[in-house]
């Protein structure tokens, strides 16, 4: 028995001394990368899924790991989020440089190519490449885009523009006008109305072309009436809309009547493709606020409510949730409760970290794994059969 104790705690310790990091440590270590070793290569076991008629892709911008956390803890340690069952990462770097922008970011998930940071819809040479939406409409797909900043900002802007720069905001504003998108809801009423450029007015030219078009001056959002016979414009703002703890309060609304009137226009038809983006988790980043990053957390949150909502009832959509990039190297530390973070930046611009990806509704099987930010559109359009 004795002999057997000893013997036993030999193990132990042995154990104990061969974990210690603190143990001979190469003083190479920390100056080279280390070796490389080839990576298992595991056969890809073809994935089988039905497919979905309607494609919402939501994306929250500058939404990392600790920004969802920081929205789960100061919300009783529950978000909307954690009913998706598939759940990926995706590598968001850009094609010149290891940290993305929006616009090379949303050009990913929007044309499926790698670009440098500032383009929008065009790739690494600024040859145009079509966008999800685009092919969505030759498809016969009903289409549409809403976000919280203005319409022509990087993020909406890569799903139905092309231009070498995300700051040509009047060049993006006339691409709108090129497509037959059959709603779209943010800011920025004054890159159509009120041109430098030249002397069009797209908002009334927006009217010509049989849209409904409507802005936060005229009518309250919450009073509009919209019918699917035509198609429908919102303006929430002239430029940037508000932050949400400055009173902003459309998201949710507009997403439920998003994906309600979209439904409707495409009852005939084959389905339609809308992204919806929460802009502003991204600007709480690059202010350093984390009451700014958590506000908009929780907007976005209560978006993806509505649209998960709509999606289970509906059957036939896929939602894929997921976020361009990580801003603010944002961490929470020692010290925390869920009540009171104690939270911390490393940079008040965009971090190279891993982006999760959430899936629900048919096709959603495809979205498991570790893969490039690029290949979100492949999956997409893979699921959607275009
Ligand atoms: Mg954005
Ligand atoms: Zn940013």
């Amino acid at each position: 028995m004795k002999n057997k104790q000893i013997l036993f705690l030999a193990l132990i310790s042995s154990f104990v001394l061969s974990c210690n990091p603190s143990l001979k440590i190469d003083p190479a270590l920390g100056e080279s990368p280390g070796v490389l070793y080839e990576a298992v290569d595991l056969r890809e076991t073809p994935v089988s899924f039905k497919k979905p008629k309607n494609i919402i892709l939501m994306i929250g911008d500058g939404m990392g790991l600790t920004q969802i956390t920081a929205g789960m803890y100061r919300h009783q340690n529950k978000l909307n989020l954690e009913h998706f069952k598939v759940i990926g990462l995706h590598k968001s770097y850009a094609s010149n440089s290891l940290i993305t922008d929006s616009a090379a970011g949303a050009t990913a998930f929007a044309c499926g190519v790698k670009t440098y940071n500032g383009a929008i819809g065009v790739d690494a040479d600024t040859i145009p490449q079509k966008t999800l939406l685009e092919e969505a409409e030759e498809k016969g797909l009903a289409t549409g885009l809403v976000s919280t900043s203005t319409i022509v900002h990087a993020t909406p802007a890569s799903f139905i523009s092309h231009v070498p720069s995300r700051k040509m905001y009047e060049a993006i504003a006339a691409d709108f006008l090129k497509t037959e998108i059959d709603l779209f809801i943010g800011g920025g009423k004054k890159y159509f109305d009120r041109r430098e450029s030249d002397d069009r007015n797209l908002y009334q030219e927006l009217e010509q072309k049989g849209y409904a078009v409507s802005d936060y001056f005229k009518e309250d959002f919450f009073k509009l009436s919209v019918s699917a016979k035509q198609n429908f414009v919102y303006f929430t703002a002239d430029g940037d809309p508000l932050p949400v703890a400055n009173g902003r309060n459309y998201l949710p609304g507009a997403s439920k009547l998003a994906v309600e009137f979209l439904k409707e226009k495409s009852a005939s038809e084959n389905g339609f493709f809308l992204m919806i983006e929460g802009s502003q988790i991204d600007w709480g980043g690059h202010a350093n606020n984390s009451n700014y990053i958590i506000t908009e957390m929780h907007d976005f949150d209560r978006s993806i409510g509505e649209v998960l909502k709509f999606a289970q009832r509906d059957k036939e959509t896929l939602v894929v949730v997921t976020a361009d990039h990580e801003t603010g190297g944002y961490s929470i530390n020692s010290g925390s409760t869920m009540d009171s973070l104690v939270t911390a930046f490393t940079t008040d611009y965009h971090t190279g970290t891993m982006i999760p990806v959430f899936a629900y509704g048919p096709g959603a099987e495809l979205f498991g794994g570790i893969y490039e930010n690029t290949s979100i559109y492949h999956k997409i359009k893979r699921a959607a059969g275009f």
